[in-house]
């Protein structure tokens, strides 16, 4: 046997990471929000799943994909930096007005 050896619960592990994916819709750019760029329209080549994450058409990239752009500079979202937030756990669709003006 050779490469990697995945506990045997990975499926169980990825599709968990998948679907917490879905629930992180944006990145942001200097605290503004952009909304992510869901595989399917921007890879229209590509299979009904990503290569790298597995998501659906229509789905959002797990984080660090390779595949996911960046919707911001259109650029490959791990390798352009544009996003401030990259922090997993730090949910980023909480509406919270932190900034109230006095
Ligand atoms: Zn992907
Ligand atoms: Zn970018």
């Amino acid at each position: 046997m050779s490469g990697r050896q995945l506990p045997d619960n990975w499926p169980e592990i990825w599709a968990a990471r998948k679907a917490e994916a879905q629930k992180r819709k944006h990145i942001h750019f200097f605290k503004v929000p952009f909304a992510r760029m869901p595989y399917g329209p921007d890879h229209p080549e590509g299979g009904p799943t990503c290569r790298d994450c597995g998501v659906e058409r229509g789905q959002l990239h797990v984080p660090s994909c390779c595949m996911e752009r960046c919707p911001i500079c259109a650029g490959q979202a791990i390798g352009c930096g544009c996003a401030d937030d990259d922090t997993p756990g730090d949910d980023d669709d909480e509406e919270e007005e932190e900034e109230v003006a006095a």
